[in-house]
């Protein structure tokens, strides 16, 4: 007789989450092979997900170069690849719910009002102004929150001294990278989260949310950043050099060299993909939070 019980949940299943502000850099790369080997070393699932809910920061034709890279750099993923700015309804029915359960509130503060003062002090949390119109932010409490990184060790955040009640959606009606991460993490099972150390001190917020949602706890690994020859991490906005297809065996070569992992051989890419999954080794990655040769 058939089955009928669901086939079990693989015990990893990771993600390479890129934005496309610009196209894919050596940067999004390094980030791409971790994300890869660690998930298949580990008889895991790799997802691909279109983080383009900021659309007035999409630049044009990088989502096309992003799933061209994909394809010529030999990824492989499991599942079809989702975009978030398919998935809005769904984000903004998470808001309601958090509404129903008062986590949220509206927020007339401009960041004028704001000024340089990073921590939100919860001026409009007792306002009870309508949603229309207004940023949304959700309630934090005074706790510690601690996550122990694979690489970067035990870090934690009081998210109430740090940071304040964080936005959730923008006034202009974008949803907010913090909210878009957790629930699609949430949705598409996501148990590793392998990506760059810029995004560090963004995990507190994310676990806070996910604890208000009931949604489980995720494994962590924020890799080192590739630097430019000026001290700067490897970014559009820094016009790091896009990838190139073409380059995709000595590109993978040198993800490779970055992230101290045995050489591979000069091959096509699925196939050193293969060997650098084969010879994966978490404990050569660099412990700290930049990788301080002159990358492009
Ligand atoms: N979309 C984010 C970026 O491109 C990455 C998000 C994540 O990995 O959590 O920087």
């Amino acid at each position: 007789m058939p089955s009928t019980q669901q086939p079990p949940t693989p015990a990893y299943v990771g993600r390479f989450a890129p934005s496309p502000t610009g196209p894919l850099h050596f940067g999004s790369l390094i980030t791409a092979v971790a994300s890869y080997c660690d998930a298949k070393s580990q008889h895991g699932q790799w997802l691909v997900r279109i983080e383009d809910t900021d659309i007035p920061r999409i630049f044009p034709n990088s989502e096309q170069h992003i799933l061209s890279c994909i394809e010529a750099f030999g990824f492989e993923p499991d599942a079809q690849i989702i975009f978030q700015k398919d998935r809005l309804a769904l984000y903004q029915n998470i808001l309601e719910q958090l509404h129903t359960k008062n986590w949220v509130y509206a927020c007339q503060c401009t960041r004028k009002m704001l000024g340089s003062n990073a921590i939100y002090s919860g001026t409009c949390r007792h306002l009870q102004l309508p949603f229309q119109d207004q940023a949304i932010r959700l309630k934090v409490i005074d706790q510690n929150i601690c996550f122990e990184d694979r690489l970067q060790g035990r870090h934690c955040s009081n998210l109430k001294d740090d940071l304040g009640d964080f936005v959730l959606k923008r006034r202009d009606g974008i949803i907010n990278y913090q909210l878009a991460v957790v629930v699609d993490d949430y949705l598409q099972g996501i148990t590793h989260v392998v990506r760059g150390a810029d995004l560090l001190d963004n995990t507190q917020r994310q676990m806070w949310l996910a604890q208000v949602l009931g949604y489980p706890l995720l494994h962590y690994m924020h890799l080192p950043l590739a630097m430019n020859g000026q001290g700067q991490k490897l970014s559009k906005q820094n016009m790091a050099t896009a990838l190139i297809p073409k380059n995709a065996p000595y590109d993978l070569q040198q993800a490779l060299q970055a992230l101290r992992q045995p050489a591979v051989d000069l091959d096509t890419p699925q196939n050193m993909l293969k060997q650098a999954i084969a010879q994966w080794n978490v404990a050569s990655i660099p412990h700290q939070m930049q990788l301080a040769e002159n990358y492009q």
